[in-house]
């Protein structure tokens, strides 16, 4: 439904787009997920042709966004960072304005928008001016512009941001139903939110694809090793002495806490169970094991050494490196 190919943008010499490539299949919610200054913004506004690209090529449908914009432009509503509203027409006045710049027929067009606005529920406040609207209000407008015309795919950047905790569930609500007829794309820089709404999540870093998948699968990826981490009363030697026959184990790395404590981190190797046999081993040492506890993998914590390190962790990198190939 959406290609996207190799696709670079340049500011002067600041790479803020590097060679992305990804696809957008029909019927799913899709996250851009990225920091501050990731790129999604850019990378939104050259799909919906907003901006040119340096480099690479987006299409919609079979039709490139720069070469035949009009009929790109026809399957997609947007929603960008900053809503384009006129801050001295009334809703249902900038409604109307949005639908006549969009070529919805006249005859189409009051209904439509009636439509529309009860969906969102903005049907209340359609006489009153924009500048008078609340943010979370605001936005639900932005919103009813994008969903104007019912077009196949609707993007949204960052559409809960600056919105307080209750507008923040209505609107996610409101993507949700969205969602049942219309592929939507939405950008964010808070991991929560994007595990919450999205089926697939695109990760963002300086520019570049780092993951792509589902949420379940990005937290899978990294999970195949899990960390126990345990403190005992012992030196680091005697701890590391009593680990040393215990079979399963890929590393320890120990910590002096000083006191006569130690916490180690774990390693195991890939499919091992070791808490049973430290527990066992430490008890027969006769130290007291203070603490014993497994650190898994979440997506917070696959998101952070995504876009927090230079380094990709191997997985990822096999994965890209496999994907590249193909
Ligand atoms: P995001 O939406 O992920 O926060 P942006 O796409 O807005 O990221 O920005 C990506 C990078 O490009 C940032 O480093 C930003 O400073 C830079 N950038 C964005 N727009 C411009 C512009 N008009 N001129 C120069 N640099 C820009
Ligand atoms: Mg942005």
């Amino acid at each position: 439904m959406i290609e996207v190919k190799n696709l670079v943008k340049k500011y002067g010499n600041h790479l803020a787009v590097d060679h992305l490539s990804f696809q957008i299949e029909a019927g799913k919610i899709y996250g851009f997920l990225g920091p501050n200054g990731a790129g999604k913004s850019t990378t939104m506004n050259i799909m919906t042709g907003y901006l040119g690209a340096t480099e690479g090529e987006v299409l919609i449908d079979g039709h490139d966004i720069l070469k035949e914009p009009e009929e790109a432009k026809r399957h997609i509503g947007y929603l960008p960072e900053q809503p384009p509203l006129y801050m001295d027409m009334t809703v249902r006045e900038y409604l109307e304005f949005a639908a006549e710049l969009k070529g919805i027929g006249k005859a189409k067009r009051a209904e439509e928008i009636t439509e529309i606005e009860k969906m969102v529920r903005i049907s209340d406040v359609e006489k009153r001016l924009i500048k008078n609207l609340s943010k979370g209000y605001r936005q639900r407008v932005g919103l009813a512009q994008a969903v104007l015309g019912f077009p196949e795919i609707i993007i949204l950047d960052e559409p809960t941001v600056g919105l307080d905790p209750k507008q923040i569930i209505e609107i996610r609500e409101l993507i949700r139903k969205l969602a049942k007829k219309h592929t939507v794309i939405l950008s964010s820089h808070i991991l929560a939110e994007v595990r919450e709404v999205c089926d697939y999540i695109l990760i963002i870093s300086k520019g570049r694809l780092v993951a792509s998948d589902t949420p379940e699968n990005l937290e899978k990826m990294l999970d195949d090793h899990t960390t126990v981490v345990i403190e005992a009363q012992s030196s680091p030697s005697e701890m590391r002495l009593i680990l040393k026959n215990i079979p399963g184990i890929e590393s320890v790395e120990t910590e002096d806490a000083g006191d006569y404590v130690t916490w180690a981190r774990i390693r195991e190797k890939k499919g091992e169970d070791v808490r049973e046999r430290i527990f066992r081993a430490f008890a027969s040492a006769q130290t007291p094991l203070r603490t014993l506890k497994t650190e898994g993998t979440s997506l917070e914590d696959v998101f952070m050494q995504l876009t927090q390190t230079d380094t990709l962790p191997e997985a990822f990198a096999e994965k890209i490196q496999r994907e590249e190939a193909e």
